[in-house]
């Protein structure tokens, strides 16, 4: 069976939601802090009864199976929620679906114990706690083998020591998943790390900046040194070296989850810039009427929907059982062409605004910049191109001469051949 249509009573939900979002939750962009400042009075007054409605509704926390207190629609639908709520900064939360507490609940529900479980991952799935995930280092993100953060056996524990930084949400987090070096002298550089829970209480942890990215209200990505920090034994995620194990278990998701939403974030540009064109006169007549206008718009409708049919094909793939792996090829192309996709769609509705589209009344500058990071958070752009291109060439065999089966001549041969024409 083969069908692009949403069946009708999940149609109802995503109206539903699209009204939702931009009569309720679009409004909150504009008057709160950081959306994982959940501590903050006004995101208790504000976002809690939003987020009673969306549980009322059982919209709440759909990246999750039942298992795990989600209703378990799937990755295609959570595709088509997604590119509703992705359209405001407090979507996600307000959806119980908000990066990086989405992966980390993922790691948990897989190598958790049932104490860890119920300390941390229930409250996080009620988003009574924020969470942070920490792997990135000064000197180096793209490529965690140059971890160089260690942790270290002493009885019943592991110490932890060295430096983090872009751990987003260090200073909301209730506890952090970090990855530290626990095999030095292994060879294999994947087996050297392992992942671990930490409270955030722990004495040692200590913040000592936190770094904004423009159209971010405030800073939260933390640079974090762990002096000396002391961890049970049993808060190892997984076992000795298995740090990229257990990684993969939210980076697949995580991915995708981005890419819906980047879908929402280019076609509220998109939405912005049809408006502007088609209300602008110059030289006597509309905006909308240049040809070379008409091209930016054809241009971005056609990128959107490429992009956007490619988003649900790789969530229609995850939800018939393939797993991230073996996906990888379609995660990795969507990831490499999220980052162009909002670009060229942002830049080109902030040239069409002119000066106000540079402008911080417009939204086109915090996308433009956000597509820097959807191009290098959990991978940059070139790593996930290689990807795809070893998976495009594996299993295709060399020719065996210089002058390939496809040539003219020798396709022409065969043809001939087969329809017993030869030498006619
Ligand atoms: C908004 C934001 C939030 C983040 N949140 C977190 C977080 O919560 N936790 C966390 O651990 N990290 C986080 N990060 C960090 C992120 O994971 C790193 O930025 C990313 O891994 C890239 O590492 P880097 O910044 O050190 O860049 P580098 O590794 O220095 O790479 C810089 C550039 O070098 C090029 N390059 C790198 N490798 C290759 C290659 N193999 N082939 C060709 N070219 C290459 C690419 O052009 C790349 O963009 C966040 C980053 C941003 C921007």
């Amino acid at each position: 069976m083969w069908s692009f249509q949403t069946d009708p009573d999940f149609q109802t939900e995503i109206d539903w939601i699209s009204r939702f979002v931009r009569e309720e939750v679009e409004p909150l962009d504009d008057v709160l802090g950081s959306q994982w400042n959940i501590h903050d009075p006004l995101f208790q007054k504000l976002v809690r009864p939003l987020q009673e409605e969306v549980k009322k509704r059982r919209l709440w926390a759909c990246h999750l199976g039942p298992e795990l207190g989600g209703p378990g629609y799937g990755q295609l639908k959570l595709a088509l929620m997604n590119e509703q709520f992705g359209r405001s900064r407090f979507g996600p939360i307000v959806f119980g679906a908000q990066a990086p507490d989405t992966g980390n609940s993922e790691i948990l529900a897989h190598y958790g114990t049932a104490e860890q479980k119920e300390r941390y991952l229930k409250p996080l799935l009620n988003n009574d706690i924020v969470s942070c995930f920490s792997l990135t280092e000064p000197q180096g993100g793209s490529d965690p083998t140059m971890v160089t953060t260690s942790a270290v056996e002493d009885g019943d524990s592991w110490i932890i020591s060295g430096e983090k930084w872009f751990a987003s949400n260090a200073r909301f987090a209730a506890f952090y998943i970090i990855a530290a070096v626990t095999e030095p002298d292994e060879e294999n550089p994947y087996r050297r790390m392992s992942m671990f829970i930490v409270p955030a209480e722990t004495p040692g942890i200590e913040i000592i900046r936190d770094y904004t990215f423009h159209g971010e209200p405030e800073g939260t990505h933390g640079h974090v040194r762990w002096n000396q920090v002391r961890v049970p034994k049993e808060n190892m995620l997984g076992g000795r070296g298995d740090a990229f194990v257990v990684a993969q278990v939210r980076l697949g998701g995580g991915r995708m989850h981005h890419a819906m939403r980047t879908i929402a974030e280019a076609s509220k540009c998109y939405d912005m810039m049809c408006e502007r064109v088609k209300s602008r006169e110059t030289k006597g007549e509309p905006l909308w009427k240049k040809q070379m206008v008409q091209e930016k718009i054809a241009d971005s409708w056609i990128e959107l929907r490429q992009f956007r049919l490619l988003v649900l094909e790789t969530a229609w793939l995850a939800d018939q059982g393939r797993d991230w792996k073996a996906i990888r090829q379609n995660v990795s192309a969507v990831k490499a062409i999220m980052p162009k996709i909002l670009h060229d769609i942002s830049a080109r509705a902030l040239h069409l605004h002119g000066a106000l589209g540079l402008s911080t009344q417009m939204p086109f500058t915090a996308a433009l910049v956000n597509s820097y990071h959807v191009g290098l958070a959990d991978g940059p752009t070139e790593v996930h191109k290689l990807v795809v291109a070893r998976e495009a060439l594996k299993g295709v065999e060399p020719a065996r001469s210089p002058f390939p089966e496809y040539i003219a001549y020798k396709r022409k041969e065969r043809s001939a051949q087969k329809f017993g024409l030869s030498g006619e």
